[in-house]
């Protein structure tokens, strides 16, 4: 049994796990159900979370309960910590929405909450983010997470995040970030081929592997970017509790 979990939460992709894995490891949480770990996302404690990553599994790493990764638990606790997400109504705009969140995200800000993706089935409005279809000025945030290093032209992709922000409105804008990390970003959409793909950038459909240079690639299109070393301000205890990988940068861009 235990054998079959590991290889599904290894092998299944994650758009698939999330839609028909969630309650297969549910009922596995329950046997790992402690104190020793909490998702900020699901109020769900364990003795650990678990692990998680197709080449090398990452120790502590999936909730049970709601599919949060470490990443997922971090972007929740700076939103709770360094932004006004929770507390002020918000019109927001979140691209390849991640299932954890959606529910979650649409309670707080009800139908100014919009989802929007090329293909997720789990997203309302179907769109490119090459060509985002909503008028300038429209949002006060819009999070857009592991997209970038997918897309054709991630230049432009940001661009259009800036356009459809409202001046002073924030962009979380999470990529892969591979070591060794290269000074410049590296990128050939030309490359179809899977194996190549994953040799040369990562993963068998990424276009491009991103460099320390990723906030200028930012501030090249239009935002004023920030790296954010939020994870590293909570203690080491709580970093621990939240499953949570120190040094992780918080990429945003803000709208001047
Ligand atoms: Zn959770």
């Amino acid at each position: 049994m235990k054998k079959v979990i590991s290889w599904l939460i290894r092998f299944v992709p994650r758009k698939y796990l999330q839609r028909v894995g969630g309650f297969g490891l549910k009922v596995v949480g329950l046997f790992y159900r402690g104190s020793a770990v909490t998702c900020p996302v699901c109020n769900t404690s364990y003795r650990t979370f678990l692990p998680y990553g197709r080449i090398k599994p990452r120790p502590n790493a999936l909730c049970p309960q709601c599919l949060s990764l470490e990443r997922h638990r971090l972007i929740w606790l700076y939103l709770q910590d360094k932004t006004t997400f929770f507390t002020a109504p918000l019109r927001v705009l979140h691209i390849a929405p991640e299932a954890c969140f959606i529910p979650r995200f649409e309670k707080l800000h009800g139908d100014r909450y919009i989802t929007g993706d090329i293909e997720s089935p789990l997203a309302k409005v179907k769109m490119d983010i090459h060509a985002i279809p909503f008028p300038e000025n429209t949002f006060d945030a819009v999070l857009c997470n592991h997209v970038l290093e997918h897309v054709q032209d991630d230049i432009q992709a940001m661009r259009e995040i800036c356009r459809v922000l409202k001046p002073g409105g924030f962009s979380i804008m999470q990529v892969p970030l591979f070591a060794p990390m290269g000074d410049v970003t590296i990128e050939d959409t030309t490359i179809t081929d899977p194996r190549e793909r994953e040799r040369l950038f990562g993963q068998d459909d990424h276009v491009r592997k991103y460099g320390r240079d990723y906030s200028r690639r930012i501030e090249r299109a239009g935002l004023r970017a920030v790296e954010d070393n939020f994870v590293n301000t909570l203690s080491r205890e709580k970093q621990k509790a939240y499953g949570l990988v120190p040094g992780e940068i918080i990429y945003t861009g803000f709208k001047p």
